[in-house]
């Protein structure tokens, strides 16, 4: 009895030492999502009763990123695995693990499945970007954009589909994610509310982003122009001469105040095209958007949220727009 809590408590041991030395990182978690924005939701809805983690590291490249062995195991562990379903993740889910994973144990759940089999919702296929003449690449196959939770209704969407998913495997609570889920969507239509209330008092109706640009589904919720020097998930950081000039122009011509940068950028594009504004004799504030591609560690310590991001990007829009 005593030798066997000895042996254990020295297995215990080993493995905290080992989880230290491999960044501390303990990702098994009841709900657990590729990346913010699914973490984010899945927080709101389970509040105390389950825990909520994300594998992407904060800083960390989505395009770039590759689950460990660790955080293969941590999915397959998990009550509730929430994933994009676009260009980011799709590929290594349905291969490495969809086949794998026990769907009486976990509940999977792709966003963009969410978005697409809701009748009347909106998606959209990435598109040429508009005025800037595209980069060389190659036609590629159509796909649908994959940053459906910058659209207020479709973070709504999603909200209350990990509601159902949690009341579902956790009925016990289901009063608790009822209630979580609700207080989180009037807080969405209240940040939608005072994007509105932006927009209706706005001069202009263009964003500038000297960066790539996620926020398709955005713009069209709420009739926006843009221009962009990349799509939406292209890694690109620095643009051609050609990018930088039209844009440049895009400003002066536009009489735009503030150009966009997204959230972990080191705006490679937006300085020079801010020199080229400031040479003209005119100012140039750079901004960044908060899309939630990913968080920096800051925030992510914080525990910013996307209502703390989108309330962030409203007083932006405030600035540029007028
Ligand atoms: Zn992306």
């Amino acid at each position: 009895m005593k030798k066997g809590l000895l042996f254990s408590l020295g297995v215990t041991l080993f493995f905290s030492a080992l989880a230290l030395t491999s960044c501390g990182k303990n990702k098994n978690y009841d709900i657990i999502s590729t990346s913010f924005a699914g973490y984010d939701f899945a927080r709101a809805v389970a509040g105390d009763e389950m825990s909520s983690g994300m594998l992407l590291n904060p800083g960390e490249e989505l395009h770039e990123y590759s689950p460990s062995i660790g955080d293969r195991e941590s999915i397959l562990n998990s009550k509730v695995f929430i994933y994009i379903g676009g260009e980011s993740d799709k590929e290594w889910v349905e291969k490495q693990i969809l086949p794998k994973i026990d769907k009486e144990k976990t509940k999977v759940i792709s966003m963009m499945d969410v978005i697409l089999n809701n009748n009347g919702s909106s998606y959209y296929e990435e598109e040429p970007l508009p005025d800037i003449a595209s980069s060389s690449e190659d036609e590629e196959e159509s796909e649908y954009d994959e940053h459906i939770w910058n659209s207020i209704s479709n973070a709504k969407l999603i909200v209350n589909y990990i509601d159902l998913v949690l009341e579902e495997i956790d009925s016990s609570k289901k009063e608790t994610y009822k209630t979580n889920s609700k207080n989180y969507i009037e807080k969405l239509d209240e940040v939608d509310n005072n994007i509105k209330g932006v927009l209706n008092e706005a001069s202009k109706n263009l964003l500038v982003f000297a960066d790539r640009f996620p926020l398709l589904y955005f713009v069209r919720e709420y009739n926006l122009d843009y221009v962009a020097a990349f799509k939406g998930c292209d890694t690109s950081k620095d643009a051609a001469p050609t990018t930088i000039e039209a844009l440049t122009n895009k400003v002066l011509d536009n009489d735009i105040k503030v150009i966009f940068v997204i959230e972990l950028s080191e705006a490679n594009v937006a300085n020079p095209i801010k020199k080229n504004v400031n040479n003209q004799g005119k100012e140039l504030e750079i901004r960044t958007f908060y899309t939630m591609h990913n968080v920096s560690e800051d925030d992510f310590k914080k525990g910013t949220t996307y209502i703390d991001f989108m309330n962030k990007n409203i007083e932006s829009l405030r600035i540029a727009l007028n």
